[in-house]
């Protein structure tokens, strides 16, 4: 009889009791149903033991262990601790919340990868001759010939596969002229690219990095846009795949992984591949996390998710765009998938490569003093391709028109007229941001958030781009009555009309999240562009992301001074990536770009910089101003966030609980006053925070660790929430 310790989805820090006859200490990480209050929950063993504290009568029996797939590996389970500990976050839900959904209910499931077989000719079978075949076996004959052709090959290309096919084909993999693997659908890929020969900055990264491809090993591959980042990984990726190792990358968003899906099933056709995603299903999830746990894989990519990802043999892990914000979790379990992905690279005693144009001074600074090992692409691969020239245009000086100067109306028309495209780049959708009464200065806002409601054509509607919420254009000022209300400032919807008024014969698209709803429309839209049926892009981030479109040669940057004079200290930064990503859009392969800003401030550090394409001297500017005002990554941080009905107790807990500290007057710990949150209101809910601050990780965690379980019992009222958010990312 053992005691078995169970990770349940419940917010209480412990796992729970329970016997089980079956158990033994080999079947941590199995999945068990057992009776919970008065229900059922699905718990995963973590521990076993012969003794526990909970008094016989109250320990009660599991109702079921499920078999069915093998137990969870010891290295995620470690990883689900460390998460725990550091995250400070309740160790069931740590657990339960990275599972693949069917894992998390109380049913048995069947891991039966949804594949196809992949027959591939050994270099045995490429020389042996038809003629060693009978020449009564001419089916046979016939698979050998087709597999001599096509080197490897799936049922698809056999034609149908009846038993006696099936037969000679395992006969074919008995001579050892052939192998046979399963494949995930969609695998099959016609084209097989061979690698091109890499510049000599990539053959360097790459040799360095083969060098050191069996230990742990933390590179910043920092490259400007379309310098062949990922042909360094493709190259890489294969030395670890050759020693029958797994390969693990990440990519900021699901966007971008059907591009880079499609580059690595054509380099590496005979690896099998996942993508791992909130497009995939339930099953596909749990047949990838499957396949990845018995090597039935070779590569999984996916987003930040995928980093809980059980491997059977992983050796390398690729973080692309690794400033990427999106690679922290903003609910539940506040992780950071790159701080993870590097734990876990330590853990296996792997190589983790971080890459980037624009790294994020996190990693920057590691790179500087030496943690990470630096690799610099300096220019770009393909042989043409120039980086862009950059220009400002004062909006001061050049009056705009419809949020468009002459300069930008004039490119764009010459851009067009030479057959190129351009992309107007405004980061922000709907018609206009603000809707404004003449008379009283009146403006629509969210009932329910602090925000201002963006106005919508051509549904004419108001809509809350933080919480949803949207309601028809009044027909007059609801304060002072006046008729005279007018959409302010400008949104995509907007561009786009003054663009089709401005050029008339253009092909204008307009790309953002309003028009990319419906399923499959990325791809459409990329199909799109490919192709030339477009000539203007008008489009958000969405846009500025990765993508690579050789016939883009101009970029033109819309009024991007709002976030300069943000009160968050990052806004800056991102502002800066993001700005060197819209740029190196452009000009990516024959054509040479141009990009123009639209500003307000064109001698502000940041165009400057951008200008002059020069990250690392604004990085290390950057860098400077956050040591001088101890910010991150000089400064290690926590928030705690507290939300109520009214902003009063949200505060008032938060002095409760900085109150509740032990070591606030510690000297390595500084505490700071709990203040609103920059969005106040959210949702109908009214937010504040308590930034804790200290100079090394390890006495912020020591001072969390203490803080914690004053936090849990301090007494809340039934509409406060709380959370902690270690080393947040926004404010
Ligand atoms: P990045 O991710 O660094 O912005 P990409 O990996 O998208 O850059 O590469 C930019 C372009 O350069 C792509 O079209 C790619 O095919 C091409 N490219 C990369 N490496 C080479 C090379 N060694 N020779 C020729 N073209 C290359
Ligand atoms: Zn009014
Ligand atoms: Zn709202």
């Amino acid at each position: 009889m053992a005691i078995i310790r169970v990770a349940l989805d419940v917010p209480l820090d412990c796992l729970f009791d329970y016997v089980s006859e079956e158990t033994s200490s080999t079947d941590i990480g199995l999945r068990v149903r057992v009776p919970f209050g008065k229900r059922e929950a699905i718990g995963i063993i973590l521990d076993v033991c012969a003794a526990t504290q909970i008094t016989a009568d109250k320990l009660k029996p599991i109702h079921q262990l499920y078999r069915e797939i093998p137990p969870l590996p010891h290295d995620l389970i470690e990883l689900y601790r460390f998460c725990n500990r550091y995250y400070h976050h309740p160790i069931g839900q740590v657990v339960m919340n990275s599972l693949p959904a069917l894992l998390r209910k109380t049913r048995s499931v069947t891991c039966k990868p949804d594949g196809v077989l992949l027959w591939k000719l050994t270099s045995i079978g490429q020389t042996v001759g038809i003629d060693t075949i009978p020449a009564r076996s001419k089916t046979k004959r016939e698979l050998l010939r087709l597999l001599q052709q096509n080197r490897q090959t799936t049922a698809a290309f056999l034609g149908e596969i009846t038993p006696h096919t099936r037969k000679l084909l395992r006969e074919l993999v008995a001579s050892g002229w052939a192998e046979e693997t399963v494949v995930s659908r969609g695998q099959q890929t016609t084209t097989v690219t061979t690698a091109p020969a890499a510049t000599a900055e990539q053959a360097e990264a790459i040799a360095a990095m083969t060098a050191m491809a069996n230990q742990f090993t933390p590179w910043l591959l920092q490259g400007v846009t379309g310098s062949g980042k990922t042909e360094v990984y493709l190259q890489v990726a294969a030395t670890i795949l050759a020693q029958q190792k797994q390969v693990l990358i990440l990519v900021p968003e699901i966007n971008l992984t059907p591009q880079l899906e499609a580059i690595f099933r054509q380099r590496f056709p005979a690896s099998p591949l996942i993508s791992l995603h909130s497009g995939v299903t339930d099953n596909e999830r749990l047949q990838g996390w499957c396949q990845a746990q018995h090597q039935q894989t070779g590569i999984v990519l996916g987003t930040r998710l995928a980093i809980f990802t059980p491997f059977a043999n992983l050796g390398l892990i690729v973080i692309d765009e690794e400033q990427d914000s999106s690679f922290k979790q903003q609910d539940g379990l506040r992780y950071s998938a790159r701080d993870l992905a590097i734990y876990r690279a330590k853990q296996l005693d792997i190589p983790i490569i971080l890459g980037s144009a624009t790294p994020s001074l996190e990693s920057y600074y590691h790179a500087i003093n030496g943690h990470y090992k630096h690799l610099r692409l300096r220019t770009r691969a393909a042989s043409q391709a120039r980086l862009p020239a950059i220009r400002c245009i004062d909006l001061r000086i050049v009056k705009a028109q419809e949020g468009l100067t002459e300069p930008v109306l004039n490119a764009l028309r010459e851009t067009t007229a030479q057959n190129l495209q351009s992309l107007v780049f405004i980061n922000r959708r709907g018609y206009a941001p603000v809707l404004l009464c003449k008379s009283c200065r009146w403006t629509a806002t969210c009932t329910r958030c602090s925000s201002r409601l963006v106005f919508h054509l051509p549904a004419r509607q108001l809509r809350c781009h933080y919480c949803g919420y949207q309601q028809s254009v009044p027909s007059a000022c609801p304060q002072c009555g006046d008729q005279d209300i007018l959409p302010f400032g400008h949104g995509t919807q907007r561009i786009e009309s003054a663009l089709i008024n401005h050029l008339p014969d253009a092909r204008i698209m307009r790309v953002d999240r309003d028009s990319i709803r419906r399923k499959h429309a990325w791809q459409a839209i990329l199909t799109t562009i490919q192709q030339k049926k477009v000539d203007i892009l008008v489009g958000t981030q969405l846009l500025a992301k990765g993508h690579d479109f050789p016939n883009l040669a101009l970029v033109c940057i819309i009024n991007p001074d709002a976030s300069l004079y943000s009160a968050d200290f990052r806004a800056e930064e991102q502002l800066f990536t993001q700005l060197m990503q819209v740029a190196g859009r452009a000009g990516r392969a024959e054509t040479p770009g141009t990009v123009l800003i639209q500003t307000e401030f064109p001698h502000h550090p940041i165009y400057q910089a951008l200008m002059r394409q020069d990250y690392d001297h604004y990085a290390q500017q950057m860098l400077k101003d956050r040591q001088a005002m101890n910010f991150p990554p000089f400064a290690y941080q926590a928030a705690l966030r507290a939300e109520a009905p009214v902003i009063q107790d949200a505060l008032a807990f938060l002095g409760k609980a900085s109150a509740a500290s032990q070591n606030r007057h510690s000297k390595q710990i500084q505490l700071f006053d709990p203040v609103p949150a920059p969005m106040m209101r959210l949702n109908g809910m009214e937010r504040a925070q308590l930034l804790v601050q200290a100079d090394s990780r390890k006495s912020l965690q020591h001072f969390l660790t203490d803080w914690q379980p004053h936090l849990v019992a301090l007494p809340t009222g039934s509409k406060l929430r709380w959370h902690l958010d270690i080393d947040p990312i926004s404010l």
